[in-house]
């Protein structure tokens, strides 16, 4: 087992833009950390380069406590997991698990041993005898992760590895992964553009954007308390409604005008905003699940009036589109109705309801508000 230590790490090809643009970051021995962010923000640059297949343009890497920057991939006590399985397709799944082992020169029976073992582990002792080309997609993927797991490496490098499985096995494969995890108890980096993988799986999530890091946590860190705009809507899902608003306040009455809406709203300051800067609201969150849809308005000067556009049913929630904006091209609020509560028919007239205790507070640069 080993941390992973990132301290001012850069990427550059040549002459072109930076790809990773100072990421300083602490894996801790024993973790589950999620890189995520969209396609091209440089999470697979950043684990190649801690598995040692990209040079490190300047900053220090660090392995258990040991600078790693110069040692060769092989030496690197780290075994990668990439999202095609690469797997040798004339050689039988033991003979695809023991390769490395093979190449470290150890001897037949103890490669046999370590072999069996892991496919132990992963349930797979009856597969062992076969070529790839008779294995499904999840199958392979497990011998994929056998090998990995066979060189007993200080850490594991996961590259988007439930990508090509389908959505029922993509399910019990992120469970597998969890309690894998737990079994071997070695330290775990994982890259996915998914976020519901990063908040199933993850001890803890570091979400990238455009070669930096916005914000590092637990899940329910991440979407409790989003730092940005960017991670605010980047996780959850359906994304966080995110609206225009001025804050002026006198005594304990809020005014929020809302310029892209139809009116304002007049609401009591909650005591959860007590003693932060109001007045440099700029924007404000509320996630589907926390807006509420009312037949009338209920007089609380806390509701925009609007109508349905389009509801999605997936059964067991519908996500209800709601037009509130003043004209045509405002956004559309989303909300999130789960089965029991109230359904409504699309061009119904409704009243949105925005709880001031559910909202995200942000400054003008997007930032979260100071306390909130
Ligand atoms: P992600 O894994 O987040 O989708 P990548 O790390 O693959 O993103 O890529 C980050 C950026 O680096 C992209 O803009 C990509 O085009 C660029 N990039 C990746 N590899 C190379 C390369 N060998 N040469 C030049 N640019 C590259």
């Amino acid at each position: 087992m080993a941390s992973v230590s990132l301290i001012n790490v850069r990427k550059q090809y040549g002459n072109g833009p930076e790809i990773i643009k100072g990421v300083d970051l602490e894996v801790k021995d024993g973790e589950f950390m999620v890189f995520v962010g969209p396609s091209g923000c440089g999470k697979s640059t950043m684990m190649r380069m801690i598995a040692g297949l990209e040079d490190i343009t300047s900053g220090q890497l660090l392995i258990g406590g040991q600078i790693a920057n110069a040692i060769p991939p092989a030496k690197r006590s780290v075994a990668m997991v990439f999202q095609s399985y690469a797997l040798y397709p004339h050689m039988t799944v033991a003979q695809n698990m023991g390769f490395s082992l093979k190449m470290a020169g150890l001897k037949a029976g103890e490669i046999k041993m370590q072999v069996h073992a892991t496919a132990q582990i992963l349930q797979m002792t009856d597969l062992l005898d076969r070529k790839p080309s008779a294995l499904s997609g999840g199958q392979r993927q497990r011998v994929a992760i056998g090998r990995a797991i066979v060189r007993k490496p200080g850490v594991f490098l996961f590259d988007e590895p439930l990508s090509n499985l389908d959505a029922s096995l993509r399910v019990q494969m992120r469970l597998e992964l969890t309690r894998l995890h737990q079994r071997l108890g070695s330290t775990l980096i994982y890259v996915t553009h998914d976020q519901t993988e990063a908040m199933t799986m993850g001890d803890r999530i570091t979400v990238f954007n455009k070669g930096h890091i916005e914000q590092v946590g637990k899940p329910m860190e991440l979407y409790n308390k989003p730092a940005n705009h960017f991670v605010a809507r980047f996780i959850g899902s359906p994304c966080m409604n995110i609206l225009n608003v001025q804050c002026s306040r006198t005594g304990d009455v809020c005014d929020l005008n809302l310029p892209e809406q139809a009116q304002a709203l007049r609401l009591a300051a909650p005591a959860c905003w007590a003693g932060m800067p109001l007045e440099n609201i700029a924007s404000m969150g509320w996630r589907p699940e926390h807006l509420e849809l009312l037949e009338h308005d209920d007089a609380s000067g806390l509701t925009l009036p609007g109508h349905i556009e389009f509801i999605e049913r997936l059964g067991d929630v519908s996500i209800v589109h709601v037009s509130t904006g003043k004209n045509a091209h405002a956004p559309l609020i989303t909300v999130k109705l789960f089965t029991g509560q109230q359904l409504f028919n699309e061009k119904n007239q409704v009243w949105l309801k925005l709880d001031p205790t559910h909202a995200h507070l942000f400054d003008q640069g997007g930032q979260r508000l100071p306390g909130s």
